[in-house]
């Protein structure tokens, strides 16, 4: 490759990310990349820092690798500068008005808070046996800050009330401690915050504002973090010193600390304190759950019909209060009573709604074998052969995500026993993590089953 070629290719490489991410994602990341320095055999690319370097390398280092040379590991011969080190100061024309702008920007920043949902309390929180434990250790926090448990750490699936209990908690400590400062963040949020400041060089402020402005940290849906190699780092120094200043915490997550893909440190330390779970309430409570939804919503509903929506709808909260709110609107516009005909109607059109169309195992095996270029007899085939056995096990892979049928009667369709699937699944998820191409490709197929 010539060395003009070389700079033609990087353009390329710029051409075809262009159109795999978003404008502002492209923006933000590859705009302000530049190309500084290259030779027939690497290229030496300006960041404007570790960030936008660790994103390229984590997002395309595959198809960097395709459009760039590559070393003798098979990696992208690319040689990062950060840019405030290659270069001197960029002399500004009009020095008055940035200094004054600097200032502005000084007085006026903030770090970004969620504002906490003023529905969102401790009384509108419904106990059963399954999240009695979780409500207490929070109830627990809000009365004793940083004296109970530090991190409170709350983990659980999708619509259980996780991000309830972490604004009950703000909202109780903002009634009874009012000196203590509450900063109330979602992990995205902070990730977002932590790269604006990069840019605007105000990263020493948003530490500073963590470091000493704040008393109180409850922070939302950590699984954000993983695979974000260095806002992981810079999260958890913002962690421990806060944690050294005996500044309470509370973290929550959609998994356990252990199972997230996060650093042996970071896992510990939110293992100090306690780790609390939300399960899915079980019958009793749903039907509490919906009474007092509907009461709140000034809408009448017999037990006989609470007990009929929550013995349909049982893995999620949310999709309760969805047909809550259903029923209120369809009663309120027709006037009408709530009766089991019109519940039954509604819960119909919501179980249609929700992405729960019919998936076949052979629509897979078709998508599969379309992407990975193998026959889909191939597919159904014992051969032990490389090139169909990773297909394969993608297709068992999708099969046990998208189609809601036993292991045993799915394992039947590729004439295996159900724990080859279940190793099967275990190994595409391993690798998944790994190897963005094949992500990129399952991505693929899913589109294409889902079309
Ligand atoms: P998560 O953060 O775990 O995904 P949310 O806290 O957003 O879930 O809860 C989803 C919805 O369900 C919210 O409107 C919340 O008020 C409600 N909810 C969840 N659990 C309960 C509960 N035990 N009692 C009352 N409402 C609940
Ligand atoms: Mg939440």
């Amino acid at each position: 490759m010539t060395s003009l070629s070389l700079c033609d290719a990087w353009n390329q490489f710029l051409q075809f990310v262009k159109t795999h991410c978003s404008a502002t994602a492209f923006g933000n990341w590859l705009a302000p990349i530049n190309v500084i320095e290259y030779s027939s055999t690497s290229i030496t690319l300006e960041v404007p820092n570790i960030f936008v370097q660790e994103y390229l390398l984590s997002n395309y280092k595959k198809d960097l690798a395709a459009f760039l040379p590559v070393n003798a590991n098979g990696e992208p011969a690319v040689k990062f500068v950060i840019a405030a080190q290659s270069k001197a100061p960029v002399i500004h024309n009009s020095p008055a008005v940035v200094t004054e702008s600097r200032k502005e920007d000084q007085d006026s920043w903030k770090a970004q808070q969620v504002k906490l949902n003023d529905n969102y309390s401790f009384e509108t929180f419904i106990e059963g046996p399954t999240n009695q434990f979780v409500k207490s250790a929070a109830i627990g926090v809000a009365n004793r800050p940083s004296h109970s448990y530090n991190p409170l750490f709350i983990h659980g699936g999708v619509g259980l009330g996780k991000t309830h209990l972490l604004h009950s908690i703000g909202h109780n400590i903002m009634q009874h401690h009012k000196k203590l400062r509450i900063q109330c963040i979602t992990t995205e949020a902070f990730i977002n915050d932590l790269v604006d400041n990069l840019r605007n060089k105000s990263v020493d402020r948003m530490k500073r504002f963590y470091r000493s402005d704040v008393d109180v940290l409850l922070i939302d849906d950590i699984q954000f973090l993983q695979n974000r190699l260095n806002f992981e780092e810079e999260f958890c120094n913002t962690f421990e010193a806060l944690i050294h200043q005996n500044k309470q915490i509370v973290i929550t997550s959609d998994k356990p600390p252990a199972q997230l893909k996060l650093s042996e440190r970071i896992v510990a330390r939110m293992e100090w304190g306690l780790v609390a779970h939300v399960g899915i309430p079980e019958l009793e409570t749903r039907v509490a759950i919906i009474q007092h939804k509907a009461q709140q919503k000034g809408l009448k509903i017999s037990n006989e019909i609470a007990f009929f929506i929550a013995e349909h709808i049982y893995g999620n909260v949310r999709q309760l209060e969805g047909a809550i709110n259903r029923l209120s609107a369809h009663s309120r516009l027709l006037n009408v009573d709530i009766t089991q005909d019109l519940v039954e109607t509604i819960l119909r059109e919501m179980l249609q709604t929700t992405p729960r169309q019919r998936i076949s195992v052979e629509q897979i095996f078709k998508s599969v074998a379309a992407v990975f270029q193998v026959r889909i007899s191939d597919l159904k085939s014992s051969g032990r052969t490389k090139e169909v056995a990773l297909p394969r096990q993608v297709a068992m892979y999708l099969a046990c995500k998208m189609i809601k049928e036993s292991l045993q009667i799915l394992a039947s369709y590729f004439g295996r026993t159900h724990s080859t699937l279940l190793h099967a699944c275990k190994s595409i998820e391993k690798k998944i993590s790994a190897d963005d191409m094949l992500r990129r490709q399952i991505g693929m197929i899913e589109k294409n089953i889902h079309a």
